[in-house]
């Protein structure tokens, strides 16, 4: 059989530890047999950041932005003990923070489902989508401590010092405390806005937004109607033709409702909320192994990883010789999200064909009873028992249903 060709390459980046192993046994046994892999490749894992003085991150979000598709392995974010493992230069920053800041991109977190895994909250049918908005709010507050006595005002000058607005915060008179004062910015909301409006088009899915904008008037309510202008003027049309609904509530009834549901929900949560609600959601659906990520720009472009990290227990155990049965799933579906939108975009049907089939593959592979450590205990299925493969062993698995569809 010919190999699937490609006529746009992905940016591809590699990364650290048990993941970057992965990375190239998921190329070996599922990419390169059938697909003739066009990629760009950039190598950022840690000690190529390092040698490039962290050049290569920004290369690769630059080369993300010009082809629109990005698929990215887990890379070690340094902290003080990575620098002196890694002799590093310097403690380095976040990949993702620099790779979200060029592309000004909004973060989906996806779960993936299998029969048998069954979510903790069991009447989750279809995945909840979470759309974390990456900016502002208490992630950028400023704060500080107050003495009985002390004043505390919000005060806003123009452009040339003159004072605009002083608010009292709070007269501390009776007894000092704490005050924070927080920001967001409206090009940033807007961004949000669309990326959550573009995507949720993208998977035909429902998007519910939620604040507190009964007792945030200002703050929260200018999230709202940012949301609803850009709503109204640009999607609404969009989501009627697509048979999808555009819902915004408060945030105590959306977490109420979202637990009621079946899932099937694409639900974008401002910084904080997105911060404690994608541990919930990721937590219960299983695993941290069935969990996607995919960084969305409002203008379309797309860089697809998991939402793990580098499994750093696992990597230290492989170094000594030793087997792991580590979870490639979610590294698997970033490939395939990169693969099938790739195809979407150049109008190549086979490949879309294949990321679909790799991705049943996938799943059944777990449906039918073969899984890595971390699901066996999560698994129940009747007349299925769960066998633990190590980390090879389950590609290898997976590649045997792949070759049957093939
Ligand atoms: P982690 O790599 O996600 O792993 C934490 C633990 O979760 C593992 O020890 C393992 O538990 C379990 N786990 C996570 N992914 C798994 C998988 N695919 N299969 C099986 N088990 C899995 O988080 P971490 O240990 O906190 O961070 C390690 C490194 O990753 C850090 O240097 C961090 O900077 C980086 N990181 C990168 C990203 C990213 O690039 N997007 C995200 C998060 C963290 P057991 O040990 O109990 O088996
Ligand atoms: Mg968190």
């Amino acid at each position: 059989m010919a190999k699937i060709g490609m006529t746009t390459p992905i940016v591809e980046m590699d990364g650290d530890e048990m993941t970057r192993i992965l990375w190239q046994w998921i190329k070996e046994d599922l990419l390169l047999p059938y697909i003739d892999l066009k990629t760009e490749y950039y190598d950022l894992g840690l000690p190529n950041r390092d040698a490039t003085d962290d050049g290569v991150t920004a290369e690769a979000a630059n080369a993300n932005k010009k082809y629109g598709v990005g698929v990215k392995c887990a890379t070690i974010t340094p902290n003080a003990q990575r620098v002196e493992e890694y002799g590093l230069k310097q403690m380095w920053k976040s990949p993702n923070g620099t790779i979200r800041r060029i592309l000004d991109g909004t973060v989906f977190r996806a779960p993936i489902l299998a029969k048998g895994i069954t979510p903790y909250i069991p009447g989750w049918k279809q995945p909840i989508v979470l759309a974390r908005h990456a900016y502002g709010d208490v992630y950028s507050g400023v704060e500080t401590r107050t003495d009985a006595g002390d004043k505390a005002y919000l005060l806003v000058e123009d452009g040339q010092g003159n004072v605009k607005k002083k608010l009292l915060v709070q007269d501390f008179a009776k007894g000092g405390g704490i005050v924070q004062s927080v920001h967001n910015l409206d090009k940033s909301i807007q961004s949000f806005a669309r990326s959550c409006f573009n995507y949720a088009l993208d998977v035909k899915m429902p998007l519910w937004f939620a604040t507190k904008d009964t007792i945030s008037k200002t703050y929260d309510h200018r999230f709202k109607d940012i949301f609803a202008e850009i709503y109204a003027a640009e999607y609404k049309d969009r989501f009627e033709k697509a048979g999808i609904e555009y819902m915004y509530t408060l945030i105590d009834d959306a977490v109420a409702r979202v637990v009621r549901s079946e899932g099937g929900i694409l639900w974008a949560c401002k910084n904080y909320d997105g911060d404690v609600m994608s541990d919930m959601v990721a937590t219960a659906y299983g695993s941290l192994g069935l969990m996607t990520s995919v960084l969305v720009s409002p203008d379309g472009k797309y860089e697809f990883e998991a939402a793990h990290g580098t499994v750093t227990r696992h990597y230290y155990k492989y170094r000594n010789g030793e087997e792991t049965s580590t979870n490639s799933v979610a590294t698997i579906f970033a490939w395939t999200g990169a693969l099938a939108k790739r195809g979407e975009l150049d109008g190549n049907a086979a490949l879309v064909d294949f990321a679909k089939k790799l991705e049943r593959a996938t799943v059944r592979t777990i449906e039918e009873g073969e899984m890595t450590g971390d699901l066996v205990s999560l698994f129940r299925s009747e007349g299925v028992a769960a066998k633990k493969l190590e980390s090879r062993a389950f590609l290898r698995a997976v590649a045997r249903r792949l070759e049957e569809t093939m």
